[in-house]
């Protein structure tokens, strides 16, 4: 299907599957996909790394912000399927871990970290043609994005497809601690004060609790056809 040169913003709670579901949607229309969350646990690496970030989440903001523009954080496609890269060092495995995981929803809540996230993905979007998941995409940072998709299921079912691709990574975890970093999440990514979780009042909801990835494939088809269908340029 041809459709046209649009944004299409996927928000959502943490481990609904906004990442895999983005990433077929950009196969599939032939868009590029941008993984704001990567950016965001590439910061959090970088605290981590430098120990900016103590036990209680206190974090050395005046370092970290100095370290950003010369970290070269940004998204590259290689052989090995690596996306996210710190310069030269690929950092996808790294920041997936628990210990970034358990970060990462701190150092995203500093209004300065988001604006230096922001202004890459605006950066990156300009071309159109993209599809970028996140949790303030179609709020915040693309308010005038085309088709926004705001995505949620249940903690525990949200858990457990977290937990077993850690395990694919090689990482061992136990259930309950993932479903109490997924609830923590949620809970300081909806309440924060910088650009909190919400759905954007344009945003269509997709409950995929019960869903197989082929039938949000063939809900998302619908969707697009409905609205793009009749009015797709040539891509
Ligand atoms: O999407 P992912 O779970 O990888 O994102 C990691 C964390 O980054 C989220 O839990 C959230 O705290 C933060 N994030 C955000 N805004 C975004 C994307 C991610 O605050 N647009």
């Amino acid at each position: 299907m041809l459709i046209p040169d649009i944004i299409i913003a996927i928000d959502g709670y943490s481990s609904t599957g906004k990442s895999s579901f983005a990433k077929l949607i950009a196969k599939e229309f032939g868009f590029l996909y941008l993984d704001s969350g990567a950016l965001y646990r590439g910061v959090t690496l970088i605290a981590v790394e430098h120990s900016l970030i103590d036990g209680s989440n206190n974090i050395d903001e005046e370092k970290l912000l100095a370290l950003l523009p010369g970290a070269d954080l940004h998204f590259e496609t290689d052989a090995d399927g690596c996306k996210t890269y710190m310069g030269r060092r690929c950092i996808e495995k790294e920041i997936r871990s628990l210990a970034v995981s358990r970060k990462v929803s701190p150092i995203a809540a500093l209004p300065s970290v988001r604006e230096f996230v922001d202004g890459k993905l605006r950066e990156l979007g300009r071309r159109k043609r993209v599809v970028i998941d996140g949790r303030d995409i179609g709020s915040t940072v693309f308010p005038d994005a085309e088709l926004k998709i705001f995505m949620t299921a249940d903690p525990e079912i949200r858990a457990m497809r977290r937990m077993k691709e850690m395990e694919s990574k090689g990482e061992k975890v136990n259930f309950q601690d993932v479903l109490d970093n997924v609830r923590e999440r949620d809970y300081i990514d909806s309440h924060r004060a910088a650009s909190p979780l919400t759905k954007a009042a344009d945003a269509v909801v997709l409950d995929n609790s019960g869903m197989t990835m082929e039938e949000q494939m063939v809900w998302i088809r619908s969707l697009i056809a409905g609205r793009f269908g009749n009015t797709a340029s040539k891509s």
